[in-house]
């Protein structure tokens, strides 16, 4: 891919750069307040590799008062104790207030992340706003259930269930979607009744921070959402041992999920591990080469690869391989990175300077380890300082490579051969991870089985990341701890509780 004329990132709207002129500052208790210390963190657009503003790194202090704060609004009843139906219909509020300013949302989170505008249009927004009105409406429809219990005479006692609120959730998200990030995390939590701290990834904590702004909107107590940013070895670490948070929710690395999962022991506090993953893609010989090779591009350099569920091992029969191989090859050309406000940008650039070099240190470690490189495995030219990477497919890999096991987070799949059914399960099974995968066959038998046989959370057929609100979300191994979305997604944030009264 020689690209002599790399376009370069256009201008702000007037909007994003009201954004970005902002001072730094905290969501906590329903205002803006400044951070106790004077630590700040760069913000970079990863288009251009600048610096475009600056966040706090809440100390501390700050930690505690914005715990405190939700603490409050836990225990004092100003959320718990409304109608549910004032709580689902603030929730619909904050969706409909995130509808009218999509175009700004869609502008903050690709100069903020990288992703290109449009297609933060196409589906981070939207994706956003229905999570935030699917959840709303579970607000009024948590409930418990009567029970017969069975050593006492029919009659003589009423039990039952009922779900309650777990208190303070403090929510931990990353950098690779950023909104849908937060409201996946929010909305859930809102509607069981709990209170908020949120505390966005470092590198990409624009539009959490705009959507503090639509929460004071929306009317929601002070305190029910707060909003703080910060390193995660500082202000994450604290709320993990926060004495005051009952459930951590967590998106992130499986290296910094172990983390957080021995840190919220000494405490006991509930939690929801969302991890990495390494998912694989089997294509059996009957699929149709073409649709599969689109679908499959599309999964692993969707996003840049920065996607937690990305398809990035492929196991295809032998006897298609290489039609796939020439097939992906020309449909990476649909993927060249480009920066994130040109509408032609199918993606952009990885999300940071960090980023930039573990991916390229990855399709470096792979090229020497002896994978053959079917397309991309290079940046393009002359594209300035933005971290732009192109899309990269390997083949000749081996399972022992680093490129096959570790999570790589950037445009790069990994493609092997397999001969039989229970080789591609086993390679598909061999990883410590379990998020997604797909299937591609048209015989619904192998379908089916092959479904049944992978160890993921998801399992797609003849797809690959298809996200839907009401399915259950998450991973088996180390990919994580219980499931987000669905009925799933709010009873995470419930205490089951069993009352028994004899009459
Ligand atoms: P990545 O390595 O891809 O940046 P991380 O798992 O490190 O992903 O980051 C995901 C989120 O976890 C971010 O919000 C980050 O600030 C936070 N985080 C990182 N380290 C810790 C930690 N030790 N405790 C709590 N949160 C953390
Ligand atoms: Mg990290």
């Amino acid at each position: 891919m020689n690209d002599l004329s790399f376009p370069s990132q256009p201008g702000y709207s007037p909007a994003a750069q009201k954004a970005l002129s902002r001072k730094p500052a905290l969501f906590i208790d329903g205002e803006w307040v400044a951070s106790t210390g004077d630590q700040l963190i760069d913000v970079y657009d990863p288009s251009t590799g600048k610096v475009i503003c600056q966040i706090a790194d809440a100390t501390s202090d700050d930690v505690d008062r914005a715990v405190t704060a939700a603490r409050r609004a836990f225990d004092d009843g100003r959320w718990t104790g409304l109608p549910p139906i004032a709580r689902e219909v603030m929730i619909h509020k904050l969706g409909a207030l995130l509808e009218q300013h999509m175009e700004e949302f869609a502008e903050l989170e690709a100069i903020d992340n990288g992703k290109p505008k449009a297609k933060a249009m196409e589906l981070d927004i939207p994706a956003s706003i229905g999570q935030l009105h699917y959840y709303a409406g579970w607000a009024t429809k948590i409930g418990g259930e009567t029970i017969d219990p069975m050593v006492v005479p029919s009659g003589s006692f009423h039990a039952y269930t009922r779900r309650e609120p777990v208190g303070v959730a403090a929510q931990i998200i990353p950098w690779n979607y950023p909104l849908i990030m937060a409201t996946l995390k929010i909305a859930p939590a809102l509607a069981a009744g709990c209170t908020v701290v949120l505390k966005p990834a470092e590198q990409t904590p624009l539009t959490a921070l705009r959507l503090a702004d639509l929460v004071n909107e929306a009317g929601f107590p002070p305190g029910v959402l707060n909003i703080i940013t910060g390193y995660g070895h500082h202000s994450g670490a604290q709320l993990t041992t926060h004495p005051g948070v009952d459930k951590i929710a967590f998106t992130g690395s499986t290296e910094v999920g172990k983390i957080i999962n021995k840190a919220a022991t000494d405490t006991m506090k509930n939690v929801t591990l969302e991890l990495g993953g390494k998912s694989p893609v089997v294509v059996f010989p009957d699929a149709d080469v073409k649709a599969v090779a689109a679908g499959i591009a599309g999964s692993i350099f969707y996003n840049a690869g920065q996607t937690c569920i990305a398809g990035s091992r492929l196991y295809a029969h032998k006897t298609i391989f290489d039609d796939l191989m020439d097939a992906l090859a020309e449909q990476a050309q649909n993927w060249r990175p480009g920066p994130s406000l040109m509408p032609e940008s199918a993606i952009g650039p990885v999300v940071s300077n960090e980023q930039y070099e573990r991916v390229l240190g990855y399709i470096d470690a792979g090229k020497k380890a002896g994978a053959s490189v079917v397309t991309g495995g290079d940046t393009p030219s002359a594209c300035g300082n933005g971290y732009f990477i192109n899309p990269t497919v390997f083949a000749d890999v081996s399972a022992d490579m680093k490129v096959v096991r570790e999570e790589i987070f950037g445009p790069v799949l990994v493609a092997q051969r397999f001969e039989n059914t229970e080789e591609a399960i086993a390679a598909a099974n061999d990883t410590p991870f379990g998020l997604g995968a797909s299937v591609w066959t048209k015989d619904l038998s192998t379908m089916h089985h092959v479904s049944a046989r992978i160890k993921a959370g998801t399992v797609w057929g003849n797809c690959h990341s298809v996200i839907d609100p009401t399915m259950p979300f998450g991973g088996y191994k180390e990919s994580g701890i219980g499931r987000e979305q669905g009925n799933y997604g709010v009873k995470a944030y419930t205490e089951l509780k069993s009352v028994i009264i004899q009459l």
